[in-house]
């Protein structure tokens, strides 16, 4: 049976390192983040960036205890205070990364129906903006951490990187094929 989910995104695709171009319309983007919402909470996430779906533009959703939106064109103008935590992430199964964080932060960024805001946001949802926001800028955790972290997860790393190479070897038959 086919699902109707979209594809996860999971590292070492390159999509994850990709800046992510700013969004001018705002038409699709009600379907889009609807689609989104729905994958993050199946996965059971926190928070979901464009990327994570192939979609390289600056979109992310997110849902925290009784916050949940979504978030356009982020851009964080400022950083304060220090924070360090373990973080997860989708295109990371089963690895946890602790990662440097400000503790609060000021972030510009447009509604779904394109207003500007400018906001101050602090704790984990600053964290959270911090990581996703970072998403769109092509960063992923695993540049954020340290080698002893890394280390930690080497085998999984691998494991991902085995698998990511047997899809794309997949990918390449099928074209054979047809
Ligand atoms: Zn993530």
């Amino acid at each position: 049976m086919e699902n109707n989910l979209l594809p996860l995104v999971v590292y070492p695709d390159p999509k994850l390192q990709t800046e992510c171009a700013v969004i001018t319309d705002y038409e699709p983007l009600e379907h889009i983040a609807g689609k989104m919402y729905e994958l993050m909470k199946t996965a059971e996430g926190v928070g979901l960036a464009g990327n994570q779906i192939g979609l390289l533009h600056r979109i992310f959703v997110y849902e925290h205890e009784n916050k949940k939106g979504i978030i356009i064109n982020p851009q964080i103008l400022k950083h304060e205070g220090q924070a360090a935590s373990y973080e997860g992430c989708l295109s990371f199964p089963y690895c946890r990364f602790k990662v440097p964080r400000a503790s609060k932060i000021t972030m510009q960024y447009n509604t779904i129906t394109g207003e500007e805001k400018t906001e101050d946001f602090e704790g984990f949802i600053a964290v959270l903006f911090q990581h996703e926001t970072d998403h769109l800028n092509g960063l992923r955790i695993i540049d954020k951490t340290t080698a002893a972290e890394k280390q930690k997860h080497k085998k999984i790393i691998k494991v991902l990187e085995y698998h990511y190479e047997k899809q794309l070897e997949k990918l390449v038959d099928k074209k054979k094929e047809t």
